[in-house]
């Protein structure tokens, strides 16, 4: 996409990078045109920009008006602080304005489903979501949609997306939703920029966040050595030493990705054993490029301007080893985005919003639906029948 706007945006992309699809969808549905730069189809534009950011290694990296901005979620915390309206003009945001029937929290496979089977009832809505796709977009192979073998992550969550354009309803990307509060007629959640939108229901949708390892030099080397996307960022470190934080099911996808870019990958996993499902276990202990350190705790990550070392710690003997890497994927598991639901919802204990069968929660009018929920199966297939089911509950409270 390159048309006129008033000030140029240029976008640093890699074709299959789940944050540089968020950003383009970003500002396309802000109406935004913008340069964009494979860096994996020319290797001037790898250098170039490594030389505009100060040696940044994570891909979406965005420059506004020659100003660099940084990644997705940099671009995210200036619409949402105002500073992003303050550099380029972005369409009238006046959807808060109005009550609405319905407002979808999410843009994951529980949100879109929702927000067409809503749309397909009639009701007014509205959804709201800091990016498109949710956790799919960040997944490289899905096989287990039925009826589409081996599609990959971004491709589904493009096809929910462009599904739902054809329905009569309102998406705002790039909005995040920092509290729900039942008022006595409606909710009325409020948004990062302070913003209030009444609504008569209201989905929350809103998944699950990447947990952090909180060690040492965890913060300091984020996007320069220490990465929590596998697919977006491994490119860079392809041929090099690196190491891979967590042996569930996404870190084990993170190490084969990594291995297939000829990486020598070490495997970190604080249990005993491995705890991904046997089929990835089996490709990872067969593959040679991959070193499997079970029992093992990280301590730091060190190094200069990027990461250099990692130290892990052998939990049974507390012996300490010294690993030289140059970039540390973490993937240690999921939290469930439900901090800003009201004290009047129920959570569990691992934070999960508990429903019953209606999908309803303990605040009249709000639903939720897909993993930020206590449903036991958390796959693409359960949150978008999740997500559908909502929807159906919600016209029917407002029909009674
Ligand atoms: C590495 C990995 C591989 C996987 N592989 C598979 C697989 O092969 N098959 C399968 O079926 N499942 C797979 N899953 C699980 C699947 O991705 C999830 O079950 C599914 O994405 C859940 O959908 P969701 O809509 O509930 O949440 P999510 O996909 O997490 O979407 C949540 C949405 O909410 C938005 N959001 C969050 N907080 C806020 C807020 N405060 N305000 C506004 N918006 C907000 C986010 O931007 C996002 O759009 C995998 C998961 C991972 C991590």
């Amino acid at each position: 996409m390159d048309e006129e706007n008033s000030i140029q945006i240029e976008i640093y992309t890699l074709e299959w990078c789940p944050y540089c699809r968020k950003a383009k969808s970003f500002f396309t549905s802000k109406n935004l045109s913008y340069t964009e730069y494979d860096i994996g189809k020319e290797s001037a534009h790898k250098q170039e920009m490594q030389e505009r950011t100060g040696g940044q290694k994570t891909v979406p990296q965005i420059f506004i008006g020659g100003r660099h901005i940084g990644g997705y979620d940099e671009l995210i915390k200036m619409k949402s602080s105002g500073e992003l309206g303050e550099i380029i003009e972005l369409p009238e945001n006046d959807f808060h304005k109005k009550m609405w029937d319905l407002t979808v929290i999410g843009a994951g496979p529980a949100g879109l489903s929702c927000a067409l089977y809503a749309a397909r009832k009639g009701l007014d809505t509205l959804l709201l979501s800091t990016g498109m796709g949710g956790q799919v977009i960040e997944t490289d192979l899905i096989d287990n949609w039925i009826g589409s073998p081996e599609i990959s992550g971004q491709i589904l969550m493009q096809s929910f997306w462009d599904h739902i354009q054809k329905y009569s309803l309102r998406t705002e990307l790039g909005e995040k939703v920092t509290d729900i509060t039942p008022r006595k007629d409606h909710l009325a959640l409020t948004l990062n920029d302070g913003r209030i939108t009444p609504t008569k229901t209201a989905v929350t949708a809103s998944g699950t966040k990447k947990r952090s390892l909180n060690v040492p030099g965890e913060n300091e080397f984020k996007g320069r050595g220490v990465h929590y996307c596998a697919i977006c960022d491994g490119f860079l470190y392809a041929g090099e030493d690196v190491a891979v934080i967590g042996g569930g099911n996404s870190g084990l996808e993170a190490a084969l990705d990594l291995a297939k870019l000829d990486c020598d990958v070490c495997l970190i996993e604080i249990q005993t054993e491995l705890m991904g499902e046997k089929i990835l276990q089996k490709k990872v202990k067969n593959n040679e490029n991959i070193h499997i350190y079970t029992s093992h705790q990280v301590k730091k990550i060190e190094g200069s301007d990027q990461v250099e070392q990692l130290t892990i710690r052998e939990t049974e003997t507390g012996e300490f080893k010294e690993l030289s890497v140059s970039a540390v994927f973490v993937e240690i598991g999921l939290i469930p985005n439900s901090g800003f639901v009201c004290d009047e919802v129920q959570l569990n204990d691992r934070g999960e919003i508990i429903i019953n069968d209606k999908n309803e929660t303990a605040v009249q009018g709000l639903y939720a639906a897909g993993d930020v929920t206590n449903i036991k199966d958390k796959q693409i297939i359960v949150a978008a029948a999740e997500g559908a089911k909502t929807a159906l509950r919600a016209s029917e409270y407002l029909n009674s």
